[in-house]
């Protein structure tokens, strides 16, 4: 089923990582009880809908090729994720994730997909359902997988501190990933973006 552009002109987009940007990074969250929203996050979304922006989610959920994690617990994850949001005045436009992962143990979803970060799948599949300025556009990650993701969309990747990934010891082979500009939260990562636009 394919979501439809309100918008007949291309709009600027900002994906947003979830564990990590959205949520406090917590190994294998897969359970509504584990989610806690990042501080400032509702007020940084609510600014770039405010600012004319489409908002996506774009995550890794490798738990249910693993087998660690149900389709229904993900999707009421990200229910209440949105439902609460949106309470706040923070609108997200959809969330899309990829539940594949090599070697996972559920066949159906075992296999080396095109969405899993760093690959740009999730964000093409944005890019089909909703028409997207992507020289307007921005991510924002906490690992080199979305900084990567970014640059292979073709749009800035901005990298914020607190989650698994940034800042990386220099020795580790990510830190060839290391982004030009990394912030303490999503929301000095919007408002920087925002201001220099
Ligand atoms: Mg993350
Ligand atoms: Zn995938």
């Amino acid at each position: 089923m394919k979501a439809k552009s309100t918008s007949p002109s291309p709009q600027a987009a900002a994906f947003l990582d979830r564990d990590g940007v959205i949520c406090e990074f917590v190994e294998e969250l897969s359970d509504i009880s584990e989610f806690r929203f990042r501080e400032g996050i509702a007020s940084a979304i609510q600014k770039l809908n405010q600012a004319g922006y489409l908002v996506f989610v774009a995550t890794n959920q490798p738990n249910i090729a693993r087998g660690k994690m149900t389709w229904n617990a993900l999707e009421q994850i990200h229910q209440v994720m949105v439902q609460q949001l949106s309470l706040q005045g923070a609108r997200i436009d959809k969330v899309y994730f990829c539940p594949h992962r090599v070697g996972g143990v559920i066949s159906q979803y075992a296999f080396d997909c095109d969405c899993r970060k760093p690959k740009p799948g999730l964000l093409e599949q944005a890019a089909r359902d909703y028409s997207i300025d992507r020289a307007k556009s921005m991510m924002i990650g906490d690992t080199w997988r979305d900084i990567e993701c970014a640059k292979r969309f073709g749009i800035t990747g901005l990298a914020v501190k607190g989650g698994s990934g940034f800042p990386y010891a220099p020795h580790k082979e990510e830190s060839r990933y290391q982004p030009s500009q990394l912030f303490s939260g999503p929301l000095e990562a919007v408002n920087w973006w925002l201001e220099n636009q």
